[in-house]
């Protein structure tokens, strides 16, 4: 993936840090759906979710999980496996009506070896990509800023989704 300048992310790092009690993807799928704008759910399915990152690489950056708490692809079954991808296709496509654009890196860190910031549950991570992309998203490190963004992506995003 080429490299985004994504200085929000080191908030993350040291969140993770942190924080390593607990799986916040089980925490968010056992909370209240009323919560799901607080948390950034954007979507509930049969099998799995969809949820805005916090700490994203780049705008409208979503991760597909499944229900189970797994690690490995190799863990979930074939219905698991086909329903995550399909819903990955349903997010590619809401983002594409909403955001219009000119790409995605589209992919599974698996290990922490291999980046996963949550290795013990499996996530397809969805990035849209830009040409230029700053001009999307202001590159500054202001949290403000950057969380008045996502509540924009979030509301647009959900909107798609629902139809
Ligand atoms: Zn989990």
């Amino acid at each position: 993936m080429e490299r985004l300048w994504a200085p929000w992310r080191a908030q993350y790092v040291s969140s993770v840090a942190h924080a390593e009690s607990g799986c916040f993807l089980c925490e968010v799928l056992q909370s209240d759906s009323s919560r799901d704008r607080e948390l950034l759910v954007v979507a509930r399915w049969d099998h799995c979710f969809a949820i805005l990152n916090r700490y994203p690489y780049n705008s409208g950056h979503v991760m597909v999980a499944p229900h189970r708490h797994v690690g490995d692809l190799e863990e979930l079954s074939e219905a698991e496996l086909c329903v995550l991808m399909l819903r990955t296709r349903d997010v590619v496509q809401a983002l594409r009506r909403a955001f219009s654009p000119h790409g995605f890196n589209i992919g599974l860190n698996i290990g922490r070896a291999a980046g996963a910031g949550l290795p013990e549950h499996i996530h397809v991570h969805i990035v849209p990509r830009w040409h230029g992309d700053t001009n999307f998203l202001p590159v500054t490190a202001d949290v403000k800023v950057v969380s008045h963004a996502l509540e924009d992506v979030y509301e647009r995003l959900r909107a798609e989704l629902q139809q």
